[in-house]
């Protein structure tokens, strides 16, 4: 619609007619939004996988990103589309949900989507194909409820916490150092845990870095990393038991501000202010000293002469610190953050066990360590690496691997990977199909052919030939019954590394069983969302 004036002035309304609106109908819709949900699967297909390539991504104001996350390369594509608009939302969801998963979800719903398209094109109608994936979908999720495993941890014994960290680790840019990230998640996920309600609260793991040093330098600090040094380079680098004041006041004496007016005409007045200032700082230094602070963080500044005047009364300090900090502070260490300066008391100073500032490289780079908190709840996994980009995948990486820890606590049953568990579910959603007698038995077939797509993909990018080695690996899947399962071994999966072996449990390649049902779930829900889709009405553009 657009407003326009008549000679006289008089606004009226000019409507666009209807036939100028592109509008898509029928099957020519379907086709046109299948098209458009497998052109963004086809981009992450090549990203799937421990030999998946990643993917460079820059910015319109030019910032590189180098990725191998799903959710993430999806997240800063410019998508128009409004089909190719919902993947990104699938992976988003299970990230949300999950945390991992996300690049296999999407090449999920795309192969789903493919395998709808040949059924459209045999004249079955789309809702009878919803229907045969809906029951699919059903078998397919019970179906890996029957072959998942229970995994027993506990807190020595968190071995097959790592190994399913591991196998998320293993397809993303730091594979290189995967066993030791993945046992710091683990720890740092174990370390926050309530195994009581089988519950993780992300929230107290902050993930940090900083560029230098190397990839296997990374830590995990029982407390927490602050990017601040003591204001003065004289005060001592390390303090034992540290009784912590969180100021969010200001830690100084009152600054004569522009709207009031002091009269100094003579040198004594001048003197006398000075001291009266100096005066006031020390009787707050002092205040802080009888409540029996030892260390002071502050979320403002203070002038060089009242650092000065600190170092002299021999009490460290640590001013400008941002306010997120100041909270995990304040939760690690079991202090109240003090917003008045008065109500600064003994009970409200946090402890910590040690703090100390740590110097890297040649450069004048100091961060402040502060643990072995009286609540060691909050951690900080520290990743160095060679650059910004590296440092940020590192961070994608280990939210994976704790989302995946996280999962684990709350439901300890794992499937194996490398495309097992999905030609397991194939096999079995193939055999189901036959019990169907109306169309829906052809959605389903087509269903279990979806599932191939998984493992065919994971062949394709290590090199291998896609259909040879499904064919191989599912007929072993089929043929070689084991003691645990009497009919099929469902842990025979794609070799991507070579190892020599298809057997995934003797690779220890683990995914958690939460998020492969969710991603078989989430990934069905999307198509049939598109598949009931037959009207696309899109305003024309002028
Ligand atoms: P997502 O973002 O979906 O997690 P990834 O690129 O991380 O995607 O790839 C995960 C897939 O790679 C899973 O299907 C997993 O089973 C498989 N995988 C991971 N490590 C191995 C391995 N060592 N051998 C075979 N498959 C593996």
């Amino acid at each position: 619609m657009a407003l326009a004036f008549d000679e006289y002035g008089r606004p009226f309304i000019i409507i666009k007619e209807q036939e100028q609106k592109t509008r898509l109908r029928g099957l020519d819709a379907q086709k046109a939004n299948i098209s458009a949900g497998r052109s963004v699967a086809r981009i992450l297909r090549t990203s799937l996988g421990p030999k998946g390539m990643d993917k460079m991504l820059s910015s319109p104001d030019g910032d590189v990103t180098i990725t191998n996350d799903g959710a993430t390369i999806l997240e800063q594509m410019d998508v128009d589309n409004q089909i190719a608009k919902l993947m990104v939302e699938l992976s988003r969801s299970q990230d949300y949900e999950i945390g991992d998963g996300t690049t296999g979800v999407v090449v999920m719903a795309g192969s789903l989507l493919e395998q709808a398209e040949k059924l459209l094109e045999r004249g079955i109608h789309p809702i009878r194909i919803a229907e045969g994936y809906e029951l699919a979908s059903r078998i397919a999720v019970e179906h890996l409820e029957r072959i998942a495993h229970k995994f027993e941890f506990g807190e020595n014994n968190i071995e097959s916490l790592v190994q399913t960290c591991m196998t998320t680790l293993s397809s993303k840019i730091v594979n290189r150092c995967k066993r030791q990230l993945a046992e710091i998640s683990v720890k740092a996920v174990l370390a926050v845990a309530d195994l009581e309600r089988k519950d993780v609260n992300l929230d107290l793991i902050k993930v940090d870095g900083k560029v230098g040093g190397k990839l296997e330098d990374t830590e995990l600090i029982y407390g927490i990393v602050v990017d601040k040094d003591m204001s003065h380079p004289q005060m001592p680098k390390q303090i034992q038991d540290a009784n912590i004041a969180i100021l969010t006041c200001p830690f100084e004496p009152p600054k004569p501000k522009t709207k009031h007016k002091v009269d100094i005409d003579t040198v004594e007045k001048f003197e006398a202010l000075r001291r009266q200032e100096h005066q006031y700082f020390d009787d707050m230094v002092q205040q802080c000293k009888d409540v029996g602070a030892t260390l002071v963080i502050c979320q403002w500044g203070f002038d060089d002469e009242a650092n000065h005047l600190l170092m002299h009364r021999n009490l460290p300090a640590v001013r400008w610190v941002g306010g997120v900090e100041l909270e995990l502070i304040a939760i690690a260490t079991g202090g109240r953050i003090v917003p008045r300066f008065q109500e600064l008391t003994a009970e409200k100073l946090g402890k910590a066990g040690l703090v100390r500032e740590k110097s890297f490289g040649t450069t004048k780079d100091r961060m402040l360590y502060i643990e072995h908190c009286a609540n060691s709840r909050a951690v900080t996994v520290f990743i160095r690496g060679g650059n910004k980009m590296m440092i940020e995948e590192t961070k994608r990486s280990i939210h994976d691997a704790l989302c995946v820890a996280r999962n684990l606590i709350r439901n300890n049953s794992i499937v194996y990977g490398g495309g097992s568990a999905e030609i397991a579910c194939s096999i079995a959603v193939e055999a189901a199909a036959d019990r169907y007698p109306g169309v829906e038995q052809y959605a389903i077939r087509a269903f279990a052919d979806a599932l191939d797509a998984i493992p065919m993909a994971l062949a394709e990018n290590s090199g291998l030939q896609p259909i040879e080695t499904l064919s191989a690996v599912k007929s072993q899947q089929i043929k070689i019954p084991t003691r645990v399962m009497q009919e099929n071994n469902p842990h025979c999966g794609i070799d991507c590394n070579d190892v020599g072996t298809t057997d995934m449990r003797e690779q220890n390649v683990f995914e958690t069983l939460i998020g492969k049902q969710q991603q078989v779930l989430l990934a069905t829900q999307v198509v049939k969302m598109i598949l009931k889709i037959d009207d696309v009405i899109s305003a024309a553009e002028f």
